[in-house]
């Protein structure tokens, strides 16, 4: 009898990428072993998202779909976990539509995986067991299954205070807290020694890291010991809140030959009365203050950011506000969002009362967008005859003949195949000979970078 077979299916961002692995290091720890596909599946877990209405309507139509399946092969575990269990109108709605599921877990109770399937065993009906808060447990040493390759993401801090007026992430991820420096440094020590060369740190509010530690600590001190670990040649971080952008964190990034001089700061809006109302804690002059801080700071620094169309209220005045501070800031790139109501938070209750029509919503992400596209490909034109550093992620999905990588900047960059050479996981310098608006592409201009120790990547216990 082989060993019994897992898959997970995880959406939404780096934070459930990283609780995923973590679950499928408790189940190889267990003897589980990963499925290629759901018909073969034992168990079957959907990691859900909840910051927006796609998500998770994605999410559901995935759990329904799935009780065919579940009828033909009854002995297969089916459990939803991530952010949407956390909220009490998925178990509702579960319970009544989903009586196929067998566990529902949530993102404070991950690391009892293998606690919830056993007692999930017992039960005739579905096991919901979520947390309202972690409380005080900081689950350390938990068995994780890392992808292979060079890049690793590390948990630094979890959960958000800050409570933006349109986000669910406070309800669902809980308060702030922050992983002891040492082991975070313990970690990445570890990773080195697996030949892991390039480490993002992960939070969803990462500048907010070590406010509650004692000794209180930050990011720049953590970034600052991180880069004097031997074998790491590349350090990121995500998700950063403009407001806890330090002058001292600018400093230490702009000394670091490691640390990325990409900075991506969410700005959301360009108008103070909606920066107000989205309750994000600054104002648009100071966060061009920041932009102008880092620009001094950090010599060629890059900015990406995030902004959200149609907020509640949002004017034309308001958006004409957004697309100057875009134009002032020139972002090398953005993530656009139509607003979203999400239930329980406030925006969506003042989403009846002063709604931005769709049409309006559509029309307003298109001129955004249009703009942003323009700034991006300018933006690139400047990188045509450089020589970045480009680790390559594998063959592209679009043209197999062809590699496709990321600079340390995150840009996308092409690469020509010139040789039978495979330049997976390497850092290759090579020259920009194209740029286009979302990529830029150009032929291998030296060497590769020598790889690290790289031992077999085992299943490691974090
Ligand atoms: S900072 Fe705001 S948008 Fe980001 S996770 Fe926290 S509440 Fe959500």
């Amino acid at each position: 009898m082989g060993s019994a077979l897992y898959l997970i299916h995880t959406l939404g961002c780096q934070m459930n990428e990283r609780d995923s692995e973590i679950m499928a290091g408790q189940l190889e720890h267990m003897g589980y072993a990963p499925a290629a596909a759901e018909e073969e599946a034992d168990l079957i877990i959907i990691n859900t998202c909840a910051v927006r209405g796609s998500a998770e309507d994605h999410a559901l139509g995935h759990i329904g779909r799935l009780k065919q399946l579940k009828a033909k092969r009854p002995r297969m575990t089916l459990a939803v976990a991530g952010c949407m269990a956390q909220e009490p109108k998925t178990i509702a709605w579960l319970k009544r539509h989903a009586p196929h599921v067998d566990l529902v877990f949530g993102t404070h109770n991950l690391h009892q995986l293998p606690r919830l399937l056993d007692e999930a065993e017992q039960h005739q009906e579905m096991l919901v067991e979520v947390w309202k808060s972690a409380g005080d447990i900081m689950a350390e040493h938990v068995p994780s299954r890392r992808k292979p390759g060079v890049r690793a993401q590390v948990n630094i801090i979890y959960g958000c205070d800050k409570f933006c007026t349109y986000c669910i992430v406070p309800f669902t991820r809980g308060r702030e807290r922050s992983r002891q420096l040492d082991d975070v440094l313990a970690e990445v020590q570890a990773l080195a020694g697996e030949g892991y060369e390039d480490v993002t740190f992960l939070g969803q509010n990462v500048n907010s890291y070590g406010h509650d530690l004692l000794p209180r600590v930050d990011l720049a001190d953590l970034l600052t010991q991180a880069e004097r670990i031997a074998g790491i040649r590349w350090i990121h971080y995500m998700t950063p809140h403009p407001r806890d952008f330090s002058q001292k964190l600018l400093e230490v990034i702009g000394i670091s030959d490691k640390v990325s001089r990409q900075l991506h700061l969410p700005v959301q809006a360009g108008s103070n009365p909606i920066l107000r109302r989205m309750n994000r804690k600054y104002t648009r002059e100071e966060y061009l203050d920041l932009i102008g801080r880092a620009r001094s700071a950090i010599e060629e620094v890059t900015f990406t950011t995030d902004i959200i169309v149609g907020f509640p209220g949002e004017s034309e005045e308001d958006f004409a506000l957004t697309l100057d501070l875009v134009r002032e800031v020139r972002f090398d790139s953005a993530f656009t969002f139509l607003y979203s109501p999400r239930e329980g938070t406030p925006a969506a209750r003042w989403e009846g009362r002063d709604p931005v029509s769709d049409p309006v919503k559509k029309d307003r992400l298109n001129r955004l967008m249009a703009l942003q596209y323009q700034i991006s490909w300018e933006a690139n034109q400047l990188l045509l005859g450089t020589t970045p550093v480009v680790l390559v992620e594998g063959p592209s999905k679009k043209e197999p003949r062809i590699w496709a990588g990321r600079t340390q900047q995150g840009k996308v960059v092409l690469v020509e195949r010139e040789s039978e050479a495979d330049l997976t996981d390497r850092f290759v310098p090579v020259k920009i000979t194209s740029a286009k608006t979302f990529y830029l592409a150009g032929r291998v201009a030296g060497a590769p970078f020598p790889a690290s120790s790289r031992s077999v990547h085992t299943i490691a216990v974090r």
